[in-house]
Formats: structure tokens, C-alpha cells, sequence
């Protein structure tokens, strides 16, 4: 058994007594201290790791005042703390070893849209993709973009300074900025925007913080300007920094403050709320991808395309574009950008068009082809052809297979994973090619693999080198590479940090300001922070102070990670491959990816946050002397067992308050739903459910498991006796007095009736009963290919028997002769559980009939997209090669290959809406097209609903512990979508599914087959 895991980094004492002081304040946020909670901001997506003492999470403004007019009393002063919003830093921008507060789970509101004067008022913590979500509806967005956009919050793109595809018209986010309100450490509320030199210097006659800020940057602008002149690089970035180039206007002399907190990376206040202006959205589009010989080619073409007035100019190298060309992904792009017949696409520009008047943009794009087919035609340049795209659809599909291509490079096989530390260099556009031909040598000759893309237009390159952080030599030739990029950079009047901002390279501050400049960066720190209480080491230290910077050389999430032995971390791949990325945060209701993130708002209960005290779970159980495989390996040979009484014994004292580990990340795991989103959605495919089962496995070898987990496990054995009496279990089952004694015996809620009649009685005497081995084995060839045999699963034919016999009249009325199998449990249920010895003997036995029944050479075919996919990923990982080769498929993929014998059989043309299955959706992705072939070929329309998941994913919704979360992850999406449409159009796919919207909605919807079968 796995033993206690009494570790955890303590909390240093001033900051558990100010955490102890601030809980007895009116502070409304919420403060964690779990070791658990604490390790789930503990990284980014960079390459470091720093445990934090504790998080706060504020309510509203007013909770950072009590919180930092607390810190300013005496015995607080050492306490230290670090904004943080969604915590998608390259470079470990909040990481911190003091306090992270984080004001993005609670001051996430869209406070005031003002349309007619063109601005937004916004609390921090909103997402961009949310906020730009509240305006579109009023035909405008907030332009400064940023691959992030569905995870990164306002406050972290002001203290970045973002900015990313489009910057050379709509800019970064300082130049978005109307005004500012921010709280300074001494607990001071700032509120910022221009104002005229005039008033500027009354606000620097204030007594307190507010007229010492001002004091500051007067002094430092006025007797520094030429300095700033000559030292700030003309380039479309920022340096994250202070703005000193942009806080005072020579010519107006009107001073705006905020332009000095934007882009300086929570090293000087809090930023609560932003007033931010807001662009029309464009009306037209398009897109021109233009195809090169080679990379080169493509980059020494990126001015012209600039010239030819284009929006952005975005690049990807051969690598990139090759990841794309063999990913599913290419299929939806492969006809907008076509191979060129006998020649070699190294390099593509796609040139991004954007107007509001429609004759301008065609004769914008008519320009543009008229010189590019001049060129092809002389063969200049390296063009070897382009194509022009402008519907927003083609778009958009294009810019997916851009990210995803992105995304890519990270899945790279192999110890060596892209990092970034010289991630997003800028240089000005015309030195691009050069500069990028002297980068790639630098890499090529240190033998590093890498992929390029980039911003072109603006001169930002986009490079991650492989490297593996595990490895203490490859640290040092990180740093060796990251110092080298820098004078690079350098040498080509660049910058080092030209998007993503400077975190752990602030160390490169003094040699880039210079000291004279770097010293003014200095004095104004210590004008807003003067104890270097925000952020610390970040951008700069107070001036005249000992405190140090940050440096490169800080303790990496490699130190932690090389402490697992290489055969656990190439064993868990997922688990040490997640690279903080934070995709997994995504916001948007309608995407798949993690319920259980969205509806808690809590770092632990996402794929990143579980993978993230998984690792650390390893690692302590290495440190303990635990042979991690070997301990599994016993466990499922059903060695190494302990008695029962010292489960309970154990169990016991935990529930006495014995401090273990283990019991913390069980916690994180319990709220996953196990609904396999993040294992395909997640560019690494980070897969919580796989590692979950195995923690969970190894969990129990320790503790005693409750009644539910083996109510819930091994539901496939006792169901089907149950069903031999329906009536009778049904009679109880339906009394809320049963239900509540139930709830309290076994934890479960809502336990669901079942089927009446039963699949049995309900096809009784019909042929698709009368199963027979022997006699399916003499069909003749063109019988069995007529022939379709119906695999069961617990759930459907046992809870939903309907769903089972319209399949099966719809596979005779299409003309198939339809024969359902004898039920055989699947063993998903136990897999989600953990029960990973029996699933093991489950999945073997089921494969091995599956095997053999697959010898008859006839089509086999599911209803329920979980358990029918479960034959495919958990088999093959739990049997390997002893999974055999059967394949079950479901309804839509068996039908659709077949579809060219259906005439459209429907008169009035029905709609239909289709509420996908999330694990359906994210592990096939060609389900909903498949779904759409069908209903068309039948005469009827069928329209993709775009729903999150529904909160139910097989057991978790009837879990008592999870029941508000389940409704919650309900309402976020398929509540709202469901109520705009007629339920008796709306078809769902997962029995999960159409269970939750019947004891929701109290009616149950219908699976596309039954739809199916009342359309013929
Ligand atoms: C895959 C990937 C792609 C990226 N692409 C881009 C890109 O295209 N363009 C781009 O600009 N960046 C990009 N980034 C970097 C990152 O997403 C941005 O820097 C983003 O602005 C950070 O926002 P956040 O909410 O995650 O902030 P965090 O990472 O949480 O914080 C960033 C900084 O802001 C400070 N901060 C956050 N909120 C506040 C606040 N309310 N008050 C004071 N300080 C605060 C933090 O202390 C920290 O210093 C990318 C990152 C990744 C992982
Ligand atoms: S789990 Fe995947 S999506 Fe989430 S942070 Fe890790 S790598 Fe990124
Ligand atoms: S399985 Fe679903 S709920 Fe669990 S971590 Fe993955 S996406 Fe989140």
C-alpha cells in the first residue's frame, strides 16, 4: 500500500498570522492555504515553479483595501504578495513565493458598455474572449489580440502589455487604455487617466502616495526625455517596464499614469478595474495565404506584404506547416491552401485583410494579387503561388489549423518538450530575416529542435526550442541560449521580450534600460511599493534598496520533476508532460473542455491543476521510497493487499485529521467528471481520466473505499439482475422516502427507474433476440453484410431500453437484419472508479467474446458513445496487444459509409438539434458531420447545438457530493440552449445526457435513431 504523505512546504509564520488576521476582517474573498491550493498556482506556462504561501482570492475592490491597509500595519510589513490573473505567463510573471492573489475567479464583471462614446468599463479579473463575448452584440470588440484569449484576463494583458495578430492597426493594450483603478500596497485607491501637465503638477503637490507617484514620474520624464528618446527602440512592442515613452507627451505635456502601470507586471499595484476603448468589427474579411519555396523566402517577403496595406502578416516555417499537413486538422484547410503541382511549399504568409467598406477591400486584395501574380509569372521572391479565402468560416478554419499547428509542437515525442524563454523576441521588421538566419544557426548549432511562427508584420518571432528541463545540463544551456538570444536581439535593435513580457528575465533590465534609465525605474518603484511588497524581483527593485531581481537561473519545475525516476515519468507522459499552457481554463460555456474547471473556479479541479498535484503526489511518493510501477504491478496481480481492518484503521484516523497528501489530491479527482475533454482537447492531451483511475487504484490501497464507489463500479453486475424485476425495484426507487434513505446510506442522488417494459419483453419474439452463434457463423457473405449485431451496454438497455429497440426496428427498416448480443459488462464504471484489477479482468473477458463474435465478420455497433469509445482508448491502454482487433462503432459511423443505398424518404423536411455527447464530440471529431450525412440523406436538416458538457457524465451527476456542481455545469449550457428550441427536435446522444435534461426538464429527449425512425 501506498504510505502517509506528510509533507507539505509550511507556511511561513508572518504569513499564516496576517492569513489568520485578514479571515477576522471584513475581507468577503476567499483564502486558501491548502498545500494542494497553493501548488495549483505554483506554476505557469513557463519553466519554473515557485510555491506560494497561500492564495486570496478578493470579492471586489474593496476586499484589496482591507487586505493591503492590513498589510501596512507594523507586524505585517514583511508579507509580500503577487498578483495574478489567469496565469498563462511564458515567463513566470506571478509566480511568487509570497501570496498569490488572484482576481480572477470572483472580479470577473463587465461593469458598463458605453456604445455611443466607443468605451467598455471593466473589472480585471474578465476574460478577453468574455469580454469581447459582451460586445460583439453591439458590433464591437476589443482589438489588441492574443492567442490566450479564452483563459487570459484584462489585468494580466495590461500588466503584459499584450498585443499579438493585427498589432500593426489595432495595437496593444496600452493604447486601449482610457483609465485605470488600482490599489496600491499602502492601500491607496489610484484612480488613473491623462490629465493636463497643470493638474498633474497639483496631484504631485498631495501629501501620501498619490502625490509622490506623480512627484516621480514628473521628475523622472521631465530631466530624463532624451535618455528615454534615445533608448526606448522604435518598435511596435513594448518593453515591458515603466512606460516612460508614453506617460508624458512632450508636446501636450499631459501626463497619463496609466501608461506607467501598463506592462509593469504587478510590481506596482493592484489593477481593479480598466476603462478600455472599443473598435467597430470589421464587416468583411479575407485572407491571403501565400505560399514560398522556403522559409526564408516567406520572411525577406514580409515588408512588401506590410506595404500592400495589409492588417497582420503572419508566418509559419515548414515545420510548423508539415505538423499541420499530417494532423486531422489539415482536412480542414487542405482546399484553401492546396498543394502547388511540382513544387515545395516551405513557408507561408497568410495576409489578413479587414474593412468596413466592401468596394475597399476588394480593391485592396485586387492590389495585392495583381503584384503577387506579376511576381509568380518572373518568378520572384521565392512566390510559388497563393489563394485567396474571405469567407469568415474558411477564416477561421485557417487560424485554428494555425494554433493547433502551434499546439503541436508541444506534443512533440521524445524528454525534449518546446520551452519558452526566448519565446517571443522582436526586432524591427525590415532586420527580421537576418535576424532569424543568425537565430536558427545559433539553435541548429547547439543541435536544438524547434518550429518557428510569428507576428512578421511586427517583427515578433515566435520560437520555443526542445529542450529536456529534466536534464541539469540542458538548464544551463537554456541559459547559455537565453543570454546568447539576448544580445542577438541586441545587435539587431531588438528586443528580447517583444510580447509576452520580461518575468524571471527582468535580471536582462539594467544592461537594456542602462543604469542611469534603470535607476529611474527604480525611484518610481519606490514611489508606488517602496518596501518592494508587489511582485517582488519583478521589472526592477525599489531604489537605493538590497532587494534583488529575478533571474534566469530561479528554481525550475525541472528540479521537481527529474526527482521522478524516468519510468514513472515516462509512464505518466501526461501527467509530467502539461506545460501550464492553461487551454484547459478555457471560459466559454459551449466548449467541452473541463466542466468541473468552469463550474468551481478553482485552479485544483482543472486538467493543469490535477496534473499538477499529481506530479507532486509522484514525487513524494518517490521521496518515501515507493517503487511506484512495481506497486502497481502487485496491486493488479492482487498482491500486496492489506487486510481489511487496516483500511479501515487508516481510513479512521484520516477522518480524525491525520494530515495526508494523498487526501488532498483525492479531493481534486473526485470533482473530475471523467468526461475525457481534456485528453483530446488539450494540445498535449493531458488525460485526467487515465491518471485518475491509476491515483485513485493505488489511493484505495491504502483507504477503504465507501459504498458508492462499489454501487457505482460494479453497477453492470447487479443491474441486469435488477432487471428481471423492474416493477418491483421501480415501485421503491420511486419513493422520495427510498431516494432519501439512499442518499444518506450511499451518497447517490436521483438514482434513476428502470426500464419498463424491459428491452426483453419489449422485442420479445422478435429475431434480434434470438442470438446464435452458429447460426451468424453459416450466413453466407451477402447475408452477413446485411447482417448488423447490436452491442450492449448497461446503461441504455437497462435505463433507456427504448433507444435499443428503435435501433434495432430502424436497422430492419432500412433493410438490415439487426441481432442485439448477449449483454457482457464493459467495465467503464470501474475504470472511472479506480477498480483497475477488475477492469482489467472486465475488459479481457468482454474483449475476448468481442474477439470472437469480430471472427464472424459482421458489423458491430453501440448506442452510447462513453461505453463504445471506452472499447477503444481504456482497452487498448489496460490490454495492449490482448485487446485483439474487434471494432464496435457507433450508429452514425457504421451508417454513414453505407448511406449511398438511402433514397430521402421524408416529404416535409423536419430540423432538427443535436446535442452532442461531449466525450463523442472531443475523441471523434467527425461525429456531428457523420450525424448531419445521416439526417440529410433521410430528408432532414440536422443543426449542431454548440453545448459544454451537461453535468451528468455517467454517475458523477447522481453523486450527492456534486450535485450542485452537476446542475450548476447543466445551467452554463444545455439549460440555456435547451430553452430555445422545441425538446421534442432536440436529440442527445449520451444516455448521461438525456438522464440529466429528465430530471431537469422532466422530459426526456429522444437519440437521433429514435428521430430516425419516426422520420421513415
Ligand atoms: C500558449 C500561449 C500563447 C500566448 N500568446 C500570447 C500572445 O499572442 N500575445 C501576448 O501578448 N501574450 C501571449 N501569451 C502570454 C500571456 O497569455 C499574456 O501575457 C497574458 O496577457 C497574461 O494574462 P493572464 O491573465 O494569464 O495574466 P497572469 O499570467 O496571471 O499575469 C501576468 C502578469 O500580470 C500581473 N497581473 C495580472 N493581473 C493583475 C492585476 N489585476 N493587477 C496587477 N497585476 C496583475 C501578474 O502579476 C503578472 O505579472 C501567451 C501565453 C501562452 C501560454
Ligand atoms: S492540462 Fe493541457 S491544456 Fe491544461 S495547462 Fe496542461 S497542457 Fe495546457
Ligand atoms: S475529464 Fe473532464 S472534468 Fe475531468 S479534468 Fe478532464 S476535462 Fe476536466
Amino acid at each position: 500500500m501506498i504510505p502517509i504523505l506528510s509533507h507539505q512546504e509550511n507556511i511561513d509564520s508572518n504569513a499564516l498570522s496576517f492569513l489568520d488576521a485578514l479571515a477576522a476582517t471584513a475581507f468577503a474573498g476567499d483564502i486558501e492555504k491548502s498545500y494542494a491550493s497553493r501548488l495549483a498556482v505554483a506554476t505557469d506556462n513557463s519553466v519554473y515553479q515557485s510555491l506560494p504561501q497561500a492564495v486570496v482570492l478578493p470579492k471586489h475592490q474593496q476586499d484589496l483595501v482591507i487586505l493591503t491597509q492590513l498589510a501596512s500595519q507594523p507586524e505585517y510589513q514583511q508579507v509580500r504578495f503577487s498578483p495574478r490573473g489567469g496565469g498563462t505567463g511564458t515567463n513566470g510573471q506571478s509566480l511568487t513565493q509570497d501570496i498569490v492573489v488572484d482576481l480572477s475567479r470572483h472580479m470577473n464583471k463587465v461593469l458598463e458598455v458605453n456604445v455611443a462614446e466607443g468605451w467598455v468599463r471593466v473589472q480585471s479579473g474578465v476574460i478577453k474572449d468574455q469580454l469581447n463575448d459582451a460586445l460583439r452584440p453591439h458590433g464591437f470588440f476589443f482589438s489588441p489580440d492574443l492567442s490566450t484569449s479564452n483563459r487570459a484576463t484584462i489585468g494580466g494583458m495590461i500588466n503584459t502589455d499584450a498585443s499579438g495578430q493585427g498589432s500593426l492597426k489595432y495595437g496593444k493594450t496600452s493604447d486601449h487604455v482610457l483609465a485605470l483603478t488600482s490599489v496600491l500596497v499602502d492601500g491607496t485607491v489610484l484612480d488613473s487617466a491623462p490629465v493636463s501637465n497643470e493638474q498633474a503638477k497639483q496631484l504631485a503637490e498631495l501629501q501620501g502616495s498619490v502625490g509622490k507617484i506623480y512627484r516621480q514620474v514628473l521628475s523622472t520624464c521631465e530631466t530624463m526625455q532624451q535618455e528615454i528618446e534615445q533608448r526606448f527602440p522604435k518598435l511596435n512592442r513594448f518593453l515591458t517596464g515603466y512606460d516612460l515613452k508614453h506617460v508624458y507627451d512632450a508636446e501636450t505635456g499631459a501626463v497619463d499614469l496609466s501608461r506607467i502601470l501598463c506592462g509593469s507586471e504587478g510590481s506596482l499595484a493592484f489593477i481593479t478595474e480598466a476603462k478600455l476603448n472599443i473598435t467597430p468589427i470589421p464587416k468583411y474579411r479575407a485572407l491571403i495565404n501565400v505560399k514560398y519555396n522556403s522559409f526564408e523566402s516567406a520572411l525577406r517577403n514580409a515588408p512588401f506584404l506590410v506595404k500592400a496595406n495589409a492588417l497582420s502578416v503572419e508566418t509559419v516555417d515548414s515545420k510548423v506547416l508539415n505538423l499541420a499537413k499530417q494532423d486531422i486538422v489539415w482536412h480542414s484547410v487542405s482546399d484553401l491552401i492546396q498543394d502547388v503541382p511540382d513544387k515545395e511549399m516551405d513557408g507561408l504568409n497568410m495576409v489578413e485583410y479587414a474593412e468596413h467598406d466592401k468596394d475597399k477591400q476588394a480593391e485592396k486584395i485586387a492590389a495585392l494579387c495583381q503584384l503577387l501574380d506579376s511576381k509568380i509569372a518572373n518568378e520572384e521572391d521565392g512566390i510559388i503561388g497563393y489563394q485567396v479565402c474571405d469567407d469568415l468560416a474558411g477564416l477561421n478554419r485557417i487560424y485554428g489549423m494555425r494554433k493547433k499547428a502551434v499546439g503541436l509542437l508541444g506534443a512533440a515525442k521524445g524528454r525534449a518538450k518546446p520551452v519558452a524563454f526566448a519565446e517571443d523576441t522582436c526586432v524591427p521588421p525590415e532586420n527580421l530575416a537576418d535576424f532569424i538566419m543568425e537565430f536558427r544557426a545559433l539553435l541548429d548549432g547547439k543541435g536544438l529542435n524547434y518550429g518557428m511562427f510569428g507576428h512578421v508584420d511586427a517583427g515578433v518571432l515566435h520560437v520555443r526550442p526542445a529542450l529536456d528541463m529534466c536534464d541539469p545540463l540542458q538548464e544551463i544551456l537554456m541559459r547559455d541560449v537565453s543570454d546568447k538570444v539576448v544580445a542577438l536581439t541586441a545587435k539587431y535593435k531588438g528586443l528580447m521580450w517583444g510580447e509576452h513580457g520580461k518575468g524571471f528575465r527582468s535580471e536582462y533590465g539594467p544592461a537594456f534600460f542602462g543604469n542611469t534609465l534603470f535607476n529611474e525605474l527604480r525611484k518610481i518603484k519606490s514611489a508606488f511599493d517602496p518596501d518592494n511588497r508587489v511582485n517582488p524581483g519583478k521589472i526592477c527593485t525599489p531604489y537605493e534598496s538590497d532587494e534583488t531581481l529575478v533571474s534566469v537561473d530561479a528554481v525550475k519545475r525541472g528540479f521537481y520533476d527529474r526527482q521522478i525516476p524516468v519510468q514513472v515519468r515516462d509512464s505518466f507522459t501526461e501527467v509530467v508532460d502539461c506545460n501550464g499552457n492553461g487551454l484547459c481554463f478555457n471560459y466559454d460555456a459551449s466548449s467541452p473542455m473541463c466542466p468541473s474547471s468552469k463550474i468551481t473556479q478553482d485552479r485544483r479541479h482543472s486538467p493543469k491543476g490535477r496534473a499538477g498535484l499529481m506530479r507532486e503526489w509522484l514525487r513524494q511518493l518517490v521521496n518515501n521510497n515507493v517503487d511506484i510501477i512495481q506497486l502497481e504491478k502487485e496491486l493488479l496481480a492482487g498482491k500486496n493487499d492489506v487486510s481489511l481492518v487496516k483500511r479501515f484503521a487508516n481510513t479512521w484516523s484520516k477522518k480524525r485529521g491525520q494530515y495526508d497528501f494523498s487526501g488532498e489530491v483525492m479531493e481534486a479527482m473526485e470533482g473530475c467528471l471523467a468526461c475525457k475533454a481534456c485528453s483530446s482537447q488539450c494540445p498535449i492531451k493531458v488525460d485526467v481520466p487515465t491518471f485518475r483511475s491509476r491515483f485513485m487504484f493505488l489511493y484505495y490501497s491504502r483507504y477503504q473505499r465507501s459504498l458508492k464507489d462499489y454501487l457505482v463500479g460494479y453497477s453492470e453486475l447487479y443491474t441486469p439482475l435488477m432487471a428481471k424485476a423492474p416493477g418491483l425495484f421501480n415501485v421503491f426507487l420511486k419513493q422520495d422516502w427510498v431516494q432519501n434513505i439512499a442518499t444518506k446510506t450511499t451518497g447517490m442522488v436521483d438514482i434513476p427507474v428502470l426500464s419498463q417494459p424491459t428491452l426483453a419483453r419489449s422485442l420479445s419474439g422478435h429475431s434480434a433476440m434470438a442470438f446464435n452463434m452458429d447460426k451468424l457463423a453459416a450466413l453466407s457473405t451477402a447475408e452477413r453484410d446485411k447482417t448488423v449485431l447490436i452491442v450492449q451496454d448497461p446503461f441504455t438497455s437497462y435505463y433507456d431500453a427504448d433507444v435499443v429497440r428503435d435501433l434495432v426496428l430502424l436497422a430492419e427498416k432500412l433493410g438490415f437484419n439487426p441481432v442485439i448480443l448477449p449483454f457482457k459488462p464493459n467495465g467503464k464504471p470501474q475504470h472511472i472508479k479506480g477498480f483497475l484489477r477488475d477492469f482489467a479482468k472486465t475488459a479481457k473477458t468482454a474483449a475476448e467474446f468481442l474477439n470472437q463474435i469480430a471472427q464472424l465478420n459482421i458489423p458491430m455497433i453501440g448506442t452510447d458513445p462513453a461505453l463504445v469509445l471506452c472499447y477503444r482508448d481504456e482497452y487498448n491502454k489496460a490490454l495492449g496487444d490482448e485487446r485483439g482487433n474487434f471494432k464496435v462503432e457507433l450508429f452514425q459511423e457504421w451508417l454513414t459509409p453505407r448511406l449511398g443505398d438511402i433514397k430521402p424518404m421524408t416529404k416535409n423536411k423536419m430540423s432538427y438539434y443535436l446535442f452532442g455527447h461531449c466525450t463523442e464530440k472531443t475523441n471523434l471529431p467527425n461525429s456531428t458531420s457523420d450525424w448531419q450525412k445521416v439526417f440529410k440523406a433521410f430528408g432532414a436538416e440536422l443543426k449542431e447545438v454548440s453545448v459544454g458538457c451537461c453535468g451528468m457524465a455517467g454517475t458523477y451527476g447522481h453523486d450527492a457530493k456534486q450535485y450542485e456542481n452537476s446542475k450548476g455545469i447543466y445551467s452554463l449550457s444545455w439549460q440555456q440552449e435547451l430553452a430555445k428550441h422545441e425538446h421534442s427536435q432536440c436529440l442527445a446522444t449520451g444516455y448521461s445526457c438525456r438522464s440529466q435534461v429528465k430530471r431537469f426538464e422532466g422530459e426526456k429527449l429522444k437519440h437521433p435513431v429514435q428521430a430516425l425512425l419516426s422520420l421513415i
